[in-house]
């Protein structure tokens, strides 16, 4: 196969092997990060299927995608500006994101991941290790990614203790209100109030809202 004639190129140090494997893609897209750190700035967003978990409250279509290569995956990102990646799900950490991760790398990008933290990351496959737990709701499951850059937490009424052990192995603690279609306009605001107090009575945690559902994109 001759890759220099394929979209997105093969550029010195690719492997063949690495370019043409494949992965679950629900949706690649370029939008601004909505919550967290990074909120504000453009970025791209690979969305891998399947997850782990299935969170009462989750809003995300996972179980339908196609099987994209890293070739085809380059061609799509390569069309934007953005030198900023975010690997999203579903649960990305289910798939050996080596090969995607260090064909983008190579190429400039900047690699952050967003994960449940159910699964251990290697050690410098991404540039920013975003961690959002949800032991709230699954008591039983254990977090085993538990050092990163930033601990996002979904905030629907349980105690900020829980994370007392967790929370040292993270640079940024991010509180974020948790939003529940199936509840009530004023439960969610309630919940909003309560985490806004919350952040204020613990000042190492900031707030973060998710604010691309304001501006309605993705
Ligand atoms: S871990 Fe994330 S993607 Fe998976 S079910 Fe929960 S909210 Fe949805």
């Amino acid at each position: 196969m001759d890759m220099c004639n394929l979209a997105g190129g093969k550029v010195d140090g690719d492997e063949v092997s690495d370019l043409t494997k494949t992965y679950p893609i629900v949706e690649i897209f370029n939008s601004v990060q909505g919550e967290g750190i990074h909120a504000g700035k453009s970025s791209i967003f690979i969305r891998f299927g399947g997850c782990n978990l299935r969170c009462e409250w989750c809003d995300t279509e996972f179980d339908e995608w196609q099987e994209m290569s890293v070739l085809d995956i380059l061609s799509e990102v390569m069309q934007w500006q953005t030198k900023r990646i975010i690997f999203t799900g579903g649960e990305p950490a289910l798939q050996n994101l080596w090969p995607l991760s260090t064909c983008l790398r190579r190429r400039g990008y900047h690699i952050a991941i967003e994960s449940n933290g159910t699964i251990e990351l290697d050690k410098g496959l991404v540039d920013w290790v975003c961690i959002s737990p949800k032991d709230q709701l699954y008591p039983n499951v254990s977090i085993k990614q538990r050092t990163g850059d930033e601990l996002k937490v979904v905030y629907c009424g349980q105690e900020l203790s829980m994370y007392d052990d967790l929370r040292i192995g993270f640079k940024h603690l991010l509180l974020q209100p948790c939003y529940m279609e199936s509840e009530s306009v004023e439960w969610n605001g309630r919940n909003a109030a309560h985490t806004e107090a919350l952040v204020k009575e613990n000042p190492e945690w900031r707030l973060s809202l998710q604010t691309h559902k304001w501006m309605g994109v993705d």
